[in-house]
């Protein structure tokens, strides 16, 4: 019979699961009804005996390590937790959200136990044999792995089941004692690069996707770069979205050396689309855009899909968007930003 483990951690606060963790509890959760296993849960952290009401309802058996040696991300630490949690729990099958602390010690735990790991797992289902789904060549081909190995280390994209929220009540939680290695490292605390610099969020609401007219000639026979600039920086900052660009507008940056006026601030890594990424978000708007791949490819995980541009014959607008509003993102974009503006102000 398979165990299953599902391993979480709290997030900055100590004391509170992050969203992924808990997106995991809930493909757990649907895996264990699946092939009428029970659950444990194992949970990594500062204050990780805090977390643990969160989870009171889910039935399943609690498991810890807490302390001021898991307050901060670090491969020794972590990975002597996570092995210490899998032994306990005698799990052949771990599930555990794509979190940058997990991705960097999965691997090693999956090793040390003699295991071995799959990444970006969409979905899970089976009952006499277990199947995980992941995406390959641009999301274009779905796989789906079955294994024999055990434990079977599944790593679980984020955005791809709904954060488990159950009602907050005593429970029970066994705390699990991990021998530590000698520690060479020293977290000394997180540098976050300001709101403004960091344009990639994975965990945002929307993605805001700019296209190559932003430093097109605009009606008035002039490029306006930088207020370009200005107004994507200042919705960025109020919105809280994550910034995407279309390849055409990225590829600028990196073709700067013609003496093009460029968005200093975009990178390859904000591309989406074929050659890009295809990120998850609820919703999407894409402002002075034309192209196929952003629409049809970069797109495809956005649940709800708008469009600014000033092309009402679009195909890829049409096709691909919600709703589409025919009209000058400078204009549309300095409203929604004066609008957003006064809600803060108010609020
Ligand atoms: C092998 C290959 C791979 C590719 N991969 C990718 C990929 O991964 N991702 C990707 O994005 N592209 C990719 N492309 C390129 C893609 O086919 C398109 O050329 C590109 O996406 C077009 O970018 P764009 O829409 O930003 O620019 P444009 O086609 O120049 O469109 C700009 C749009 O902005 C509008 N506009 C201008 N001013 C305003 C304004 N004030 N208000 C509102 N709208 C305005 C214009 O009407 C126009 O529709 C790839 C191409 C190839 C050949």
């Amino acid at each position: 019979m398979e165990t299953i483990l599902v391993l979480t951690h709290v997030d900055d606060s100590g004391a509170t699961l992050t969203k992924a963790s808990l997106e995991a509890v809930t493909a757990g959760l649907e895996l264990s009804r699946q092939i009428s296993t029970p659950l444990t849960i194992g949970i990594l952290g500062l204050n990780a005996e805090s977390a643990v009401s969160s989870l009171a309802d889910t039935g399943a058996r609690l498991l810890a390590v807490s302390g001021e040696a898991f307050a901060q991300a670090r491969y020794a630490s972590d990975a002597a937790a996570c092995e210490a949690l899998c032994r306990t729990a005698q799990a052949s099958i771990v599930l555990a959200p794509a979190s940058a602390r997990f991705m960097r010690i999965a691997a090693g735990v999956s090793h040390r136990l003699g295991g071995c790991i799959d990444t970006h797992i969409t979905s899970l289902s089976g009952t006499s044999t277990i199947e995980a789904t992941r995406w390959f060549y641009r999301q274009r081909i779905e796989a789906v792995i079955r294994r024999d190995a055990r434990p079977w280390f599944v790593m679980l994209d984020a955005g791809t089941h709904a954060a488990y929220a159950g009602v907050p009540a005593p429970a029970q939680i066994e705390l699990v004692a991990v021998k530590l290695p000698a520690l060479r490292t020293i977290v000394e605390g997180y540098r976050v690069p300001l709101l403004d610099a960091q344009t990639i969020r994975p965990d945002a609401h929307l993605l805001f996707v700019a296209g190559a007219g932003w430093t097109k000639k605009q009606p008035d026979g002039q490029v306006h770069v930088a207020e370009a600039s200005r107004q994507i920086l200042s919705f960025l900052r109020l919105s809280g979205a994550s910034l995407g660009s279309s390849k055409s507008l990225a590829d600028q940056k990196a073709e700067g050396g013609e003496d093009q006026p460029v968005l200093s601030f975009l990178t390859h890594l904000n591309q989406i689309g074929q050659t890009g990424s295809t990120p998850r978000h609820a919703k999407g708007l894409s402002t002075c855009c034309h192209g196929e791949e952003p629409h049809a490819v970069g797109w495809r995980f956005i649940a709800e899909r708008r469009a600014i541009s000033l092309d009402a014959n679009c195909g890829w607008t049409r096709g691909k968007a919600d709703v589409v509003y025919i009209a000058d993102a400078f204009q549309v974009m300095t409203r929604v930003s004066a609008l957003l503006e006064s809600r803060a102000a108010g609020s």
